[in-house]
């Protein structure tokens, strides 16, 4: 592409205007979700090691875009934050989670957390304490059935306000978890500073367990220095039989993935909890 003749420059002008037209109508589409909630969440099941019992549900949220059906959050959580908005469909995500298993737990089914992702920006950008006192308050879902997660990079702005945060969601009672563990720039002065309850050992460690040396090595790592700090470890992104086996030898608490179950609907979910 070093040729940059009239005809090039042509086609670069006339690709941005598309493009610039493309995020404008994305955007719009976008707007439209939000006014009318056309999202969804999927839930994925959490489950112990010691004795297969159902431990958690992560809530993933999904976009039901007009044009390209159900639309998964890798493809629209980065550009809500781009345009501004995020806070609303973070909202919406809260929200739902707690008023979806609190009926779950009125069916007598799910007497476990839900799990919600929060972005670092949508951390820095919401008044998240106020906001989950609110959420439980009004969905009456008792406090140790919710928890946040929240990656490496919330903690790494080490300022006040992010450890004032995270002490009031713990005073509420709402539990705290590391999620995508190991793919950060660790300090790992900040496991102690925080009030954090799990690490999520990130899929990319657990993949090629336990084939391959080195990721042994680093979930034997964080799976020892997590006991010792007396914190959880979930395991990402389980697949295997293999994965397992290790995982239990190595102490792990807990895993997710689709040797478990698959994110489903709340429907299919409903369904999975009364198997
Ligand atoms: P995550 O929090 O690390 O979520 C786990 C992702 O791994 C999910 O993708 C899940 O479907 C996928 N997964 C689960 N088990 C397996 C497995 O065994 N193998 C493989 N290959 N993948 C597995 P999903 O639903 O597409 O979500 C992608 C990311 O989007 C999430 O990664 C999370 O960072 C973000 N996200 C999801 N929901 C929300 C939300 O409500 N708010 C925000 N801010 N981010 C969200
Ligand atoms: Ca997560
Ligand atoms: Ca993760
Ligand atoms: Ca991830």
């Amino acid at each position: 592409a070093k040729d940059s003749g009239r005809g090039n420059r042509q086609f670069y002008a006339t690709s941005m205007e598309a493009s610039a037209l493309d995020v404008l109508h994305q955007e719009r589409l976008l707007r439209d979700a939000i006014a009318h909630n056309d999202f969804v969440l999927h839930y994925q099941p959490q489950i112990g090691l010691a004795d297969g019992t159902l431990q958690g549900l992560e809530a993933l949220v999904r976009w039901r875009h007009p044009e390209r059906g159900l639309v998964g959050p890798d493809e629209f959580i980065t550009f809500s934050e781009s345009r501004g908005l995020i806070t609303p469909i973070g909202r919406w995500v809260m929200r739902e989670a707690c008023r979806q298993l609190k009926a779950w737990q009125d069916q007598g089914l799910a007497r476990v957390p839900v799990a919600v992702n929060l972005s670092a920006l949508e951390f820095r950008q919401r008044d998240v304490a106020a906001e989950i006192a609110a959420v439980l308050q009004e969905t009456g879902l008792a406090p140790q059935y919710l928890e946040i997660e929240l990656t490496e990079s919330v903690l790494m702005h080490q300022t006040g306000q992010t450890l004032n945060t995270l002490h009031a969601v713990k005073a509420l009672g709402v539990g705290i978890s590391i999620d995508d563990f190991g793919t950060g720039y660790s300090s790992l002065a900040y496991l102690k500073r925080y009030p954090i309850d799990k690490l999520k050992i990130d899929r990319s460690f657990v993949t090629d367990i336990p084939d391959k040396a080195d990721d042994v090595a680093i979930v034997t790592a964080i799976i020892q220095m997590a006991r010792s700090l007396q914190l959880k470890t979930v395991a990402e992104g389980v697949e295997t039989q293999g994965q397992i086996e290790l995982l239990t030898e190595l102490g792990c608490d807990v895993i997710q993935g689709f040797v478990v179950a698959v994110p489903m609907d709340a429907q299919a979910t409903g369904s999975w909890l009364q198997r």
